[in-house]
């Protein structure tokens, strides 16, 4: 625990050197973390797939590629995200130099779980470097194999003082969670997430919690069910039904429960073959613990299809529930795992009520041939993400934020939104030291006729274009003329009138 403590005092003394702050060391370490990928992006899969019995390919194409589209989005993105962004300027503010700079937060902390154990570290990594921090990063102590790896790789090939891996179970995030870190952001469960946020306020430090809960699914009847049931069987069973995104439950109008089902069953053996055990493509529960859970959800449960299980390998066959009871244990906590239950509604609003009433989901999938509907479904749900007439592809679009709302978790990150989490949108003003007539209205004494000019220069935004500008300028200056009774300044203002529309030109430039 000491040798911990020291990792989180090191990167801090490391991070007080400045060293992370030019663009070009970031350029360098996202380099790096590249070439990391490049030359042993097989090895960290090979690990994975001893976690999580998942096979090369869709361990590299569900943890490799992802990370690197990241990387190759930073190196070409960042020198315009770290450049000053001007913002639209007022009266008040006109010959000033006004803009956010984006500065990082520190030191923070990643945490994070087995199911993608090496994307839900690297992709949060590569936006806390991208921002210039230093990241102390604890992976799941669960998918043990990838723990290792990365605590072998990341050193050899990043800043060691900067980003130390911490490897451990409970007592070593415990500990870390003790460490004063300046953001955390944690991917898990909302009972962890809870002893996240708890720890964290007793440092002030904010945090990016990655959370999960039951994503509903909803099918319309107007719909292409075929091609509907191959994206949801995708998705659900995809990592063997281990994804936080994964669709938990299916709604639908009981009419078409029977082709939903079958159609399902049809897809399933399409992707896994007549014996679904003997496919390499289908995954295994990762741990006893979590096998156990799973059973447990089936009890008194219709099971339609699949229900297959083997203690010894941890295996839950695709499973699909039929008629499922609302009340019933299923349906009050996040599955985690194969089992698709199936609900059935009446209608579109009795899925819209049946959604509203319980926790803010991670995601919500609707299938529709009806834009109104989906639109619909938009306005009035709430959840993380939502997509229409497919599953999970919400999380590899890079423009999109990645978070959750309420128990599905709080802030975001992928792509830009990882950059912003990571870093403080710092407020400049640059002001000269001329003009200072102009600030006559705001020193005392107070009067209604410095009040209305006030109101002036507060209320008018200047969107009206250059010429709008420099009118607003002129105008704004002629007050200040008007405002100071002495002459004899007069010719002084006529000098800033004439600076100022100079400014102007240009006037989005720093
Ligand atoms: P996990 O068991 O790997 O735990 C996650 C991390 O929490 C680990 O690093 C572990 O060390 C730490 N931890 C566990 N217990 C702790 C405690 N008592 N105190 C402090 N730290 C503790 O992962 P999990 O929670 O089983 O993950 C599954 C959950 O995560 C699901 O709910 C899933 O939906 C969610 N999830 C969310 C996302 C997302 O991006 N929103 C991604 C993956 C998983």
């Amino acid at each position: 625990m000491h040798n911990l403590k020291q990792k989180v005092e090191r990167a801090r003394a490391a991070f007080a050197t400045g060293r992370t702050r030019p663009l070009e060391f970031r350029i360098r370490q996202l380099k790096a973390l590249q070439k990391m990928l490049t030359e042993h992006g097989k090895e960290i899969a090979a690990a994975v797939q001893a976690d999580l019995n998942k096979n090369e390919y869709v361990a590299y194409s569900y943890e490799i590629l992802g990370v690197l589209g990241e990387i190759s989005l930073m190196l070409e993105k960042l020198p315009e995200w770290t450049a000053p962004q001007p913002v639209k300027k007022t009266l008040i503010t006109l010959p000033d130099d006004v803009y956010i700079h984006y500065e990082p937060l520190g030191v923070v902390l990643i945490i994070g779980a087995w199911n993608y154990p090496v994307a839900l570290i690297l992709q949060p990594l590569i936006g806390a470097i991208a921002a210039g921090n230093a990241a102390v990063l604890k992976p799941s102590e669960v998918s043990e194999n990838t723990a290792k790896i990365l605590e072998k790789f990341i050193p050899q090939y990043l800043d060691e003082e900067l980003f130390p891996v911490v490897n451990g179970g409970i007592p070593e995030t415990t500990a870390l969670l003790e460490q004063r870190f300046d953001h955390i952001l944690y991917t898990g469960n909302s009972s962890v997430g809870k002893i996240i946020l708890a720890a964290a306020a007793k440092h002030l430090t904010p945090v990016t919690l990655e959370l999960g809960g039951k994503s509903p699914c909803y099918i319309d009847k107007d719909c292409d069910i075929d091609t509907a049931c191959r994206r949801i069987t995708w998705g659900k069973f995809l990592n063997c039904g281990q994804t936080c995104i994964a669709p938990d439950y299916i709604l639908c109008e009981r009419s078409i429960q029977d082709q939903v089902l079958q159609k399902i069953k049809e897809t399933l053996k399409e992707f896994y073959g007549d014996d679904v055990k003997k496919s390499s493509d289908y995954e295994r529960i990762v741990n006893k613990n979590h096998y156990q859970r799973v059973l447990g959800l089936l009890e008194g449960q219709k099971i339609a299809h699949g229900g297959e299980t083997d203690e010894a390998t941890r295996f839950i066959a695709p499973t699909v529930l039929i008629d499922v009871n609302p009340e019933s244990k299923i349906m009050q906590e996040e599955i985690f795992g194969p089992l698709l239950p199936i609900v059935t509604i009446a209608d579109v609003d009795e899925a819209i009520g049946f959604i509203n009433r319980r926790e803010k989901p991670l995601a919500l999938y609707v299938f529709s041939n009806n834009k109104k509907l989906i639109k619909r479904m938009i306005a009035e749900t709430s959840s993380g993400g939502i997509t229409a007439n497919d599953v999970l592809l919400q999380f590899v679009v890079a423009e999109l934020p990645f978070g959750g709302v309420g128990h599905s978790g709080m802030g975001s990150y992928h792509g830009k939104h990882s950059f912003t989490t990571f870093s403080h949108k710092r407020s400049c003003l640059i002001k000269s030291l001329t003009m200072e007539g102009l600030n006559k209205i705001r020193y005392p004494p107070l009067n209604w006729k410095k009040v209305e000019w006030g109101k002036f220069f507060t209320q008018k935004r200047l969107n009206k274009g250059r010429v709008g500008l420099v009118l607003m300028a002129l105008l704004g200056l002629v007050a200040a003329v008007v405002y100071k009774k002495h002459q004899a300044l007069l010719w002084r203002k006529a000098r800033l009138i004439w600076l100022t529309i100079m400014r102007l030109v240009g006037v989005n430039r720093h």
